[in-house]
């Protein structure tokens, strides 16, 4: 199904086949008592994620990154693309400040030139970032390309690498030494288990995206996850930084890493109190605005 629907880009059906077919492996799973590692092929597996951080001032947010490494997160993810300077001071403080206890990502959200991008990403490497993701435009994959054959930096590809066929045309322009992507944009877990299986045949690591996920989505996609070769690279979630959550019992990390959940289903619970607190702030409030146009019409304020 998810295959099918990953045919149709830009089609509106798109955003409604990843919960169908969630309910599909949580009513399934749950009347044949089977669990959705069964279903899809993941080994009792543990995979491990990174922590975010939105750093503008290295100096003030320091202390949080040495608490982030303190709790075993392997991997710490910074936002850069603020400016050359200070992008570069921000993550040599971090390095300086974690050492070898993580490895440092960084993504810029295609914030630089192709100009830029030749001199500030060389300086990243010297500072030993695991990769860098999506330093320019994302349609500018000669330019991705070109950068990482002239800087010998690992370039990751996000925006670059949303469908499965850009995927596979950022691969075959070696414009990408890792892909960054998710079942959301892709159009469900099949589908991302088969552009996982592309990275594979092509031996380039695939890390799970993160759009602001709860833990449903990270559920489930972690039974895809578990089906993938070790080691892999720290993915993406956002459940550590989650006020409140739909689960009944929340996902809880051991030393940066979450374990595929056994139960029937994709594992887990839905708080019923929960979904209905959100659906009626759904009703009342609308969709989160980074995920819908702007209401012209909506009085200021009230998203
Ligand atoms: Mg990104």
């Amino acid at each position: 199904m998810s295959f099918v629907l990953s045919l149709l880009p830009g089609c509106p059906i798109l955003r409604i086949g990843y919960p169908i077919e969630f309910l599909f492996h949580r009513v399934v799973g749950g009347i044949c008592r089977i669990s959705s590692p069964t279903d899809i092929g993941a080994q009792d597996a543990t995979l491990t994620f990174l922590q975010q951080a939105q750093v503008k001032r290295s100096s003030r947010h320091l202390p949080r990154i040495l608490g982030i490494s303190g709790e075993g997160y392997r991997t710490v993810y910074l936002k850069l693309g603020i400016a050359l300077e200070a992008d570069l001071a921000i993550v040599a403080a971090v390095h300086e400040a974690i050492g070898d206890a993580a490895a440092i990502r960084v993504d810029a959200n295609e914030a630089w030139t192709r100009f830029e991008a030749d001199r500030v990403v060389p300086r990243l490497g010297a500072l030993g970032v695991e990769f860098v993701e999506q330093p320019i435009d994302m349609h500018d994959l000669d330019g991705l390309a070109e950068l990482r054959a002239r800087t010998g930096v690992p370039i990751g590809a996000n925006q670059s690498a949303w469908l499965p066929h850009q995927v596979a045309a950022t691969i075959a322009r070696r414009a990408a030494d890792v892909i960054v992507t998710d079942p959301h944009q892709l159009g469900g877990l099949a589908t991302f288990r088969d552009v996982a299986a592309l990275c594979e045949l092509h031996g380039i690591p695939l890390i799970k995206h993160a759009f602001g996920d709860l833990g449903v989505t990270t559920a489930a996609t972690l039974h895809v996850l578990g089906s993938l070769p070790e080691p892999q690279l720290g993915h993406q979630t956002h459940l550590q930084i989650l006020e409140h959550d739909l689960l009944a019992e929340r996902l809880t990390f051991t030393a940066g890493c979450l374990q595929v959940p056994t139960a029937p289903g994709i594992g887990v619970e839905v708080d019923r109190d929960a979904l209905r607190h959100y659906g009626e702030a759904f009703e009342s409030i609308g969709e989160y605005e980074g995920y819908s146009p702007r209401d012209s019409e909506r009085p200021t304020g009230s998203r």
